[in-house]
């Protein structure tokens, strides 16, 4: 299946993401997780990608669209691919198409969480993730056994530095102008969307999502 996954900041996409990974077999792409590694690097292009992530803002279409193609076409997971974060704008969802037509594996579906502005800050001031394997945890609803530590490896477990108040809030809005759109642009395009509602516990969305997606995969 090729599925993308959006959803406002903080609505659970990473946290789903692993969990459709395992029930679907697909290579999980996440943009932000790409361009946090390649910050980490040090790199020229890491130094350009600080600028708008600090900020909270959306890094330039041309740059998204260069960085993500590559790692498209890179992905040998016998083609499942699981796109999070990623396309974000209208222009980006374009590029993305005219890729995916012209390599002849359309998109399956879009998956969108949803969840309401007051939940979303709540998430991210509190979210943790393993530096190793980049487990999701909260320190409230989500915590891991031993406080900054992660369950399945004991790797310390980080805060990112845009989950501030202040920069989820240009975060959020960055999502209701630029990236909301993105949805009707694929009902426009008869896309498969599927919504669900994040607000539940992690399971019941996990089961919600999954059902959809079977019903559509044994189409
Ligand atoms: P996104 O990738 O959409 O930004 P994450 O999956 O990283 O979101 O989740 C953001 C925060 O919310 C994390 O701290 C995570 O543990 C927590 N979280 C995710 N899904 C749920 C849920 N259904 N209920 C409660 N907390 C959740
Ligand atoms: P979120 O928790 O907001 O879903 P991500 O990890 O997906 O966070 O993205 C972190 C930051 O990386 C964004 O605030 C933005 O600056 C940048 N970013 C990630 N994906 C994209 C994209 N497709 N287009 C533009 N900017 C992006």
């Amino acid at each position: 299946m090729r599925i993308v996954l959006m959803g406002p900041p903080g609505a659970g996409k990473g946290t789903q993401a692993k969990r459709l990974m395992d029930q679907f077999q697909m290579a999980h792409l996440s943009s932000g997780d790409i361009f946090r590694a390649e910050k980490a690097s040090g790199s020229e292009l890491g130094k350009k990608l600080a600028e708008y992530m600090n900020a909270g803002a959306l890094v330039p279409d041309e740059i998204v669209v260069s960085v993500m193609a590559k790692a498209i076409t890179e992905n040998r997971s016998g083609g499942g691919l699981l796109l999070d974060g990623f396309p974000r704008t209208v222009p980006q969802a374009q590029a993305l198409d005219e890729q995916l037509a012209a390599a002849g594996k359309p998109l399956d579906a879009v998956a969108v969480i949803t969840a309401n502005d007051e939940i979303i800050v709540t998430r991210i001031t509190g979210r943790w993730t393993c530096g190793q394997c980049g487990r999701i945890y909260h320190v409230t609803s989500l915590p891991s056994k031993t406080a900054g530590v992660c369950d399945d490896d004991g790797a310390a477990l980080t805060q990112r530095s845009d989950d501030k108040e202040e920069v989820v809030r240009s975060r959020l809005a960055a999502y209701y102008k630029q990236t909301e759109p993105v949805i009707a642009y694929y009902r426009q395009r008869q896309a498969n969307v599927i919504e669900v509602d994040g607000m539940q516990v992690p399971d019941a969305v996990a089961a919600q999502m999954g059902q959809a997606l079977e019903e559509l995969s044994g189409k």
